[in-house]
């Protein structure tokens, strides 16, 4: 099928050539032979035109001296002088003027001639002899018998003195007087003249012309200077080409019978050209020379020095270059332009990531090589836009890390104290987000049954991490569960690395937690290793990057600050020795949980207590022992009251409860409470039993008073009441003393 269609792709072009050059050649060859019949015609025309141009004003001067009345008395009257005279002035007077023409008169009756010429004189005006009968005196019998008054005919001048002569061609017009024949006038002029005159340029041009007279002879012939009559008879009789041409025998047979009264008349055109069989020449032309009865034949067979058999082959070299032309034009289209075309879209449509193969780089031309310079030039620009954008990546990424530790610094470093937790959170989260990992989390360092453990405290979860396996807020391990990890974290070192890469001991315990890779760093705070904190990833192993861990670090720092932060505020609200809340941040929170109970309308009560007697311990036993009463006494007290309740060492040996939500009589029954707790059972000190007691003054909110001042004040003078009543004792505020 593909080889038919191949023959069928060739045949079509070969056909469609074929008939182009055959056409092509026709069409050549009908201008070729159009040009050359129109050629052929125009030269006859031409050369007849020239012919006639030259004879013209001979024949007319043949012609005036022939209508001369002087002129033809006197050929009348040969003898008569006196006419002799009269015709010689008439000549004169025509022919004054007139150079290298030879004129000559003939009698009818005498065959005499006269030699006229302008330089004459009329005494030098005598005959030389007279015509011999036919022979070379052929022409005069020819001129009377001719149809036409007058005749062409070319012949020898008579010798001269030396024998030489020439070559000239003759007009001969017959002269009538009184309606007869009186004579003959012949003009003659040299034969060459008129030939040049005629086929002036012939031989350079490809033509060849014959002047042929009004039988058809061929009475002059381009082609060289001949005397064209042997013994007075035209020679050759005929122009040779017709002798084996009927078409050009009919022609110039045709074009003489136009001849009327013997001479062709104005209006005459020349025939057509007609072909030639073979030979030098293609076309031959006839055309008459008007007023005369002679014509001129042209054979021509090239247009302008140009032979017009050329034009089929020039025709067909044109055709071929054409053909040629248009296939070099489809050849370089498919050859190179379309390649280009495509090589030029397959670059255009290349992707970001210039996956596309580019058209032609298999070519070993010269789009091959454009080609494979384009994509060398490609990978170039590939590699360094990729080392561009890898570079461009690590400074975005950095900025990123930046920015989070800078919003974590902000979230950590500018957190409320109330909001430090919350904090702590949110600074988890950045760190989470800003790494993708999957968990955050805070471990503390504790001491739990005289062993170092590890104690997860806070956490942060992302929410795309999927772990399925907890990790309790709470949970904790010694430090002894992964080896060497202590001493690591002491040594200031952390860990970055996916779980597979750990001990197998590890990589089991953290695993079982799902994490795929992990970094641990630890926190210090004063010098003191306080726990560290873990970054978990539970998709992908990686080892974070220098940047990554620095951000870590900053972010432990801050962790770490949050923490420092919260021990020194929890140390300049804590009393050292009892470890219980200070007076400071009894009046401070004491404060604020009125007014929350002033707002609620609910109940709010102080027990203020005071041990007994306790300067006598101090007297008694020393200031150490004192201190430890105050231990215990603060751990009975504690262990009383519910976990969230405010309890604080208010002055030395002076303590103050808050009790929100209780009313004054409550209170009094939680200060019994009190009491009981510290007077039922001794204090064991250094084997000492002390008995302690104390006294307790119960206060509470009223409509009447509601500031804290002033419930610390009535609580105050409840106590003195109490101490003032022996001691050990718990007394409620009333009025009544006051109204006293
Ligand atoms: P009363 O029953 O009237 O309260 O008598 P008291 O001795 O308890 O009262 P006083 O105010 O006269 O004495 C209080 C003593 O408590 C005086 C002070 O030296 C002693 N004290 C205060 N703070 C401490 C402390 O932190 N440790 C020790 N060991 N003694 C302290
Ligand atoms: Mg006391
Ligand atoms: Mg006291």
């Amino acid at each position: 099928m593909a080889l038919l269609v191949g023959i069928v792709n060739l045949l079509i072009p070969a056909l469609i050539i074929g008939i182009i050059l055959i056409m092509g050649t026709i069409a050549a060859r009908n201008i070729a032979d159009d040009t050359a019949n129109r050629m052929s015609r125009q030269y006859a025309i031409e050369s007849a035109a020239n012919f006639q141009t030259f004879l013209n004003p001979h024949m007319r001067l043949m012609q005036q001296m022939a209508y001369s009345v002087p002129i033809a008395r006197w050929l009348a009257s040969e003898d008569d002088i006196t006419q002799r005279a009269y015709a010689f002035n008439s000549m004169m007077s025509y022919a004054a003027n007139i150079h290298h023409i030879y004129f000559m008169f003939t009698f009818y009756d005498t065959h005499k001639s006269y030699d006229f010429s302008p330089s004459l004189t009329f005494n030098e005006f005598e005959s030389w002899g007279h015509l011999v009968d036919g022979g070379t005196g052929r022409w005069f019998y020819n001129t009377l018998d001719a149809e036409a008054p007058f005749i062409i005919n070319i012949q020898r001048t008579r010798p001269d003195e030396y024998g030489n002569f020439d070559l000239y061609i003759w007009s001969n017009h017959r002269i009538y007087y009184q309606g007869q024949i009186a004579g003959v006038v012949t003009i003659g002029s040299p034969f060459a003249d008129i030939f040049n005159a005629a086929f002036y340029g012939f031989d350079i041009d490809g033509k060849r012309g014959y002047i042929l007279d009004q039988y058809g002879a061929v009475r002059m012939d381009s082609a060289g200077i001949l005397e064209t009559t042997v013994a007075g008879v035209p020679f050759p009789p005929t122009v040779p080409e017709a002798i084996d041409n009927p078409n050009l025998a009919y022609e110039i047979a045709n074009h003489l019978q136009r001849l009327q009264g013997g001479l062709f008349p104005l209006g005459i055109l020349s025939g057509e050209a007609v072909r030639l069989a073979a030979g030098d020449y293609y076309y031959a032309s006839i055309s008459p020379i008007i007023g005369t009865n002679w014509s001129v034949m042209v054979l021509s067979g090239s247009v302008g020095g140009f032979d017009v058999r050329f034009m089929p082959v020039i025709i067909v070299a044109f055709v071929l270059l054409v053909v040629f032309l248009i296939a070099a034009s489809l050849a370089s289209q498919r050859m190179i332009l379309n390649p280009l075309r495509k090589l030029a879209q397959s670059t255009n449509e290349i992707d970001e990531d210039f996956n596309t193969a580019i058209y032609g780089v298999e070519r070993a031309d010269i789009i091959g090589t454009l080609a494979t310079t384009i994509r060398s030039m490609l990978d170039k620009v590939k590699i360094s836009k990729n080392a561009m954008e890898q570079a461009q990546d690590e400074l975005r990424y950095r900025e990123k890390l930046l920015s989070a530790t800078n919003q974590a610094a902000e979230v950590l470093l500018a957190a409320k104290e109330e909001d430090t937790m919350s904090a702590l959170m949110y600074g988890m989260e950045i760190v989470g987000r800003c790494v993708n990992a999957d968990r955050v989390q805070i471990w503390r360092n504790e001491i739990v049954d005289g062993e170092l453990h590890f104690v997860m405290r806070y956490e942060w979860l992302s929410e795309i991490g999927e772990q399925k396996v907890e990790v309790p807020t709470g949970l904790k391990f010694p430090y002894k569960k992964v080896d060497g990890w202590l001493e690591m974290f002491l040594r200031g070192e952390g860990i970055n690395s996916p779980i597979s890469k750990l001990p197998p001991r590890d990589a089991a315990f953290l695993g079982y937690y799902e994490m795929v890779s992990i970094v641990c760093l630890p926190l210090f705070m004063d010098g003191e290793f306080i726990g560290f904190f873990s970054v978990d990833d539970c998709q992908f192993e990686k080892v974070y990057t220098d940047d990554e861990i620095n951000m870590f670090a900053s972010a432990g720092l801050m962790f770490t600050n949050v923490f420092n932060r919260s021990k020194q505020k929890e140390l300049a609200y804590t009393d050292s020795l009892t470890g219980v809340y200070n007076r400071r941040y009894f009046l401070e929170t004491a404060e604020i949980t009125l007014r929350r109970c002033i707002e609620e309308s609910s109940n709010f009560s102080l027990i203020m207590m005071d041990i007994d007697h306790f300067k006598s311990i101090n007297d008694r036993f020393g200031h150490a022992i004192g201190d430890e009463v105050l231990k215990i006494f603060t751990a009975r007290i504690r262990h009383v009251l519910k976990k969230d309740t405010l309890f604080a060492r208010y002055g030395g040996e002076e303590f103050a409860v808050e009790l929100e939500g209780v009313s004054q009589e409550n209170a009094v029954k939680t200060a019994l409470r009190l009491s009981q707790v510290i007077q039922d059972t001794p204090f064991q000190i250094d084997g000492l039993e002390l008995n302690v007691t104390a006294s307790f003054g119960v206060a509470s909110k009223t409509s009447v008073c509601t500031l804290l001042e002033k419930i610390i004040n009535n609580s105050d003078k409840a106590l003195y009441q109490a101490k003032s009543a022996g001691r050990n004792t718990v007394i409620g505020y009333t009025e009544e003393p006051e109204a006293n």
